[in-house]
């Protein structure tokens, strides 16, 4: 079945990989190779992003908008925030645009991004590029990033945030992440691996010595890019390319390894490995020790609450009753009858405690928006 015609909910069976790796989701590698390819290959995800992942792409693009220092205006950015202007659709109320400041602690969420800007305004003071050897204006021009998205002898695609080439022809290369970079005082390896991979892409283009950065709120990190950090890419790549060779099909359930990364992905309702092992995980944290809020099974009863949602119970075949409760009308894409199939993703535990196994859920909290489940996906069948 072509990608184009696939659905989002059904298994996937063979898959091919005709675009080279994503330079950002290179790690997965080591977790599960399914998904690298699903990143790599721009797959559209099956489970809708998560307000955080909303606001990082947000703060994202103002910090690469900030290429042009001139054209930007932090201030407004900052007010539009924090008075809720941007707002985020949200699953858990169909239809409705709620604002950010009511489903994220924003404050403190500025206050991180208002360090990177610290750290990136600290780079661009001209009096510290004068302490560093260089003269105001050192840097002559902001690079077309468009020159620099795919590899040409490796197999690599990736954008760098920021690329300036100085006067003496050198060529920095700039990463800037809204999370911590470091972790037990070691950069992140996910991070190292992509600013690696966009030395590789540039020093293709640009016959120059390529120095790269990682900016992020608890400091920043610097390497430069030659023969020895090329050939430890050039072992991974190659590695890569034999486990996913291009134009090659392959089956989706000899890549998939389910594992604790399949929390965080949003390819979960089409993963047949998932489906097949996540019931398992959900009563002995195995191989997932700790398993996505995802329950599914075959509709028992659906009732009305006062609230106008409405609260479902479902059986598991493996025996369990669940109940999910706050479930909005128009969640699904088709009605929500008792004797139906229906795969619930990305719930909340109804239920307080850590480690407790939940077996109560809920969608949408009209008392308390934030804590709603903001990302959740239900279909039904
Ligand atoms: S759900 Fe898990 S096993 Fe399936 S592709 Fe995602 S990470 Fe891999």
């Amino acid at each position: 079945m072509s990608r184009e015609a696939h659905k989002p909910w059904e298994p996937w069976g063979t898959v091919r990989r005709e675009r080279p790796f994503s330079a950002s989701h290179l790690h997965l590698f080591h977790t599960c190779v399914l998904r690298l390819l699903f990143e790599s290959e721009r797959f559209r995800p099956a489970l809708p992003p998560s307000p955080v992942a909303l606001l990082g792409t947000a703060i994202h693009e103002f910090l690469e908008s900030q290429r042009k220092p001139t054209d930007h205006d932090w201030s407004e950015l900052t007010a539009q925030l924090l008075d809720g202007r941007i707002a985020v659709r949200s699953s858990a109320f169909p239809g409705t645009a709620i604002a950010f400041a009511d489903v994220l602690p924003v404050r403190s969420l500025l206050r991180r991004v208002g360090r990177i800007k610290a750290r990136w305004r600290a780079r661009s003071n001209p009096s510290l590029h004068h302490a560093m050897g260089a003269r105001r204006g050192a840097i002559r021009s902001r690079v077309v990033l468009e020159k620099f998205r795919t590899g040409r002898t490796m197999a690599l695609r990736g954008k760098p945030d920021r690329v300036e080439i100085t006067e003496t022809g050198a060529v920095e290369v700039t990463e800037f992440k809204s999370g911590r970079i470091f972790r037990e005082g070691r950069v992140e390896p996910s991070y190292l691996l992509q600013l690696l991979s966009y030395g590789e892409i540039v020093s293709e283009t640009e016959d120059a010595d390529v120095s790269l950065r990682l900016v992020g709120p608890d400091g920043e990190y610097r390497t430069d890019y030659g023969a020895t950090q090329r050939t430890q890419l050039q072992g991974f790549v190659s590695g890569l390319e034999r486990t996913l060779p291009a134009g090659a099909d392959l089956l989706a359930e000899h890549l998939a390894t389910p594992g604790d990364g399949c929390r965080n992905c949003a390819f979960r309702p089409g993963c047949s490995r998932y489906l097949a092992s996540a019931p398992t995980a959900w009563r002995e944290r195995q191989p997932i020790s700790t398993p996505p809020m995802d329950r599914w099974g075959t509709i028992q009863s659906v009732h009305d609450d006062p609230s106008g949602l409405r609260r479902i119970y479902l059986t598991n075949p493996t025996g369990g009753l669940y109940c999910v409760r706050g479930v909005p009308r128009a969640v699904s894409d088709r009605p929500l009858e008792a004797g139906k199939a229906v795969w619930f993703f990305n719930l909340r535990a109804g239920e307080p405690g850590a480690g407790r196994i939940p077996i109560n859920f809920y969608i949408a909290d009209v008392n308390s928006p934030r804590d709603s489940a903001h990302a959740a996906a239900v279909y039904v069948r």
